[in-house]
């Protein structure tokens, strides 16, 4: 079984029509992760032992001739700021690294309720703060394709396990590009649905307004489908889409392009955009016409003060969801203190990280009094003026394309000193995410080095449909989604 390059309807096939047990599935992942997972640490938990029971489980449904769920049999490995029952949700941070939940996120429910299993849970920057997986307080992830370089983050464990072969699904989580970007670093496709169309219940939130959990797979049909499960409704989270809004992504996955009106916003290939991505792009564009496409440019500014809001809110929000860290609850506490202040300094400075005290410290400051007009109500003011502005392209348009990322992945070690440097990384991915809108990543080529590329495809809001049938059509062209890493394809 060549379990590395599998797609999730690969597997579920096979076990649906017998030609391999759920158990011999696992059994194979875990085999090819225990070669792999050291050279890449893109886990930081790993549940062999229940996932094997899960199979069993799964198997003797199928004997029994039982209903099986959408994704029996399907191994998934999920980012570990998502609660899971029993299992250790670290956040990849000191404060939370012995925390285990008594109960499941909704994702992780509604995963297990279609038969798939859990295998582990993935490395990230603490409490989902970074874009390049360095600010773990454990271990960095390393990206497949070359493993001096980063696999981007928050979400680079989940992206570099899937780009491994060491789980054929995984789930990120985005506020400001934490899917897209390590899926495009480490060639995979990545999905950051909607605000609201699928459950952050359960998720350990970094900034409540812009964070969506959405997957990660080696292929857009595995995304489609893994979005039919992952979507709806769910009255334990309070912005979750109320009407149904739910559709079958699979039907009509292979209607095509032909008449889609697709925007390309004018100054994308400005300065700082590498050269062999903005060819790769312009390639991928050129395919769309083929397609029978229309592409038109658009007047749609990508600026700095966008990404200026951008780390104002949700820095603003991280302060405030992450008060609740202070020793008293749960999490980490300092040993020696003497009174209840005390306590909470001390357990805040030994436990949190460098990365995530200077954001708690930016949003602390943008929402201060003197301050909280200056900074914090004139990006919510950008925010709105972002909103509409996609609103209005998207009354005419289907689709806007972008890069995700300005650079290729770097090397370890490149940004980490500069944060600015780091910041201006996130500049196509972070407006989506004020704007509520979906937005997919996915593989549109390979540099000369062989690195990974990937192609931003945005749509309006709840149109994931359209966005995942234009994604397949350029998948069916480029035909990139099943290579793996080199060297990395046996078992
Ligand atoms: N890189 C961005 C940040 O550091 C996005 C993070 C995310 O989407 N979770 O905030």
């Amino acid at each position: 079984m060549q379990i590395a390059t599998m797609t999730i309807d690969e597997i579920r096939v096979g076990i649906r029509e017998q030609k391999f047990t759920a158990q011999e599935v696992v059994k194979a992942l875990f085999q090819r992760i225990k070669k792999v997972e050291p050279e890449i640490g893109g886990y930081i938990t790993l549940c062999e032992e229940d996932a094997l029971q899960q199979a069993i489980i799964v198997d003797e449904k199928i004997k029994a001739g039982e209903k099986l769920g959408k994704l029996a049999g399907v191994p998934v490995a999920v980012k570990d700021n998502i609660c899971t029952d029993g299992i250790r949700t670290t956040c990849a941070s000191k404060m939370l690294e012995d925390f285990i939940p008594p109960y499941d996120a909704t994702v992780v429910k509604k995963l297990k309720a279609e038969d798939a299993i859990i295998i582990g849970k993935t490395n990230m920057d603490e409490f989902a703060m970074g874009s390049s997986n360095e600010n773990s307080a454990f271990k960095i992830v390393k990206n497949p394709w070359d493993t001096k370089r980063v696999p981007g983050g928050s979400s680079g464990g989940s992206a570099a396990v899937v780009a491994a072969g060491m789980a054929p699904l995984s789930l990120g989580s985005d506020t400001g590009g934490s899917i897209r970007q390590p899926a495009a670093f480490c060639g995979v496709v990545g999905l950051k649905p909607t605000y609201g169309l699928v459950s952050r219940f359960g998720l350990i939130a970094f900034a409540s307004s812009l964070d969506q959990i959405g997957p990660l797979t080696r292929t857009v049909k595995d995304c489609a489908l893994s979005l039919e499960v992952l979507q709806g409704n769910d009255p334990m989270d309070g912005t979750s889409v109320k009407e149904v809004k739910t559709k079958s992504y699979l039907d009509g996955l292979e209607e095509g392009v032909k008449g889609y009106k697709i925007g390309i916003p004018k100054g994308f290939l400005q300065k700082g955009l590498n050269e062999e991505i903005a060819k790769a792009i312009e390639d991928s564009i050129e395919k769309f016409k083929e397609l029978g496409a229309i592409v038109e440019e658009i007047d749609l500014p990508i600026t700095d003060a966008e990404l200026s809001a951008y780390y104002i809110i949700s820095s603003a929000e991280a302060s405030s969801n992450l008060a609740r860290f202070d020793g008293v609850r749960y999490g980490y506490r300092t040993e020696d203190f003497q009174k209840l202040d005390e306590l909470m300094e001390k357990t805040r400075t030994e436990a949190f990280g460098g990365e995530v005290k200077r954001r708690i410290m930016l949003g602390t400051y943008a929402l201060s009094s003197g301050y909280y007009d200056a900074y914090y109500n004139k990006a919510q003011k950008l925010r709105e003026k972002i909103r509409q502005q996609y609103q209005e392209i998207f009354k005419t348009y289907d689709l806007i394309i972008t890069p995700t990322t300005p650079s290729l992945p770097f090397l370890c070690g490149e940004k980490v000193n500069d944060p600015m440097e780091m910041y201006l990384g996130d500049i196509y991915t972070i407006n989506i995410n004020l704007a509520k809108l979906p937005a997919l990543s996915m593989p549109c080529g390979f540099s000369k080095e062989g690195l990974p590329i990937g192609i931003q495809l945005i749509g309006g809001e709840y149109t994931e449909d359209k966005i995942l049938k234009a994604a397949f059509a350029l998948e069916e062209e480029l035909k990139l989604s099943t290579i793996i890493p080199e060297g990395k394809e046996e078992i």
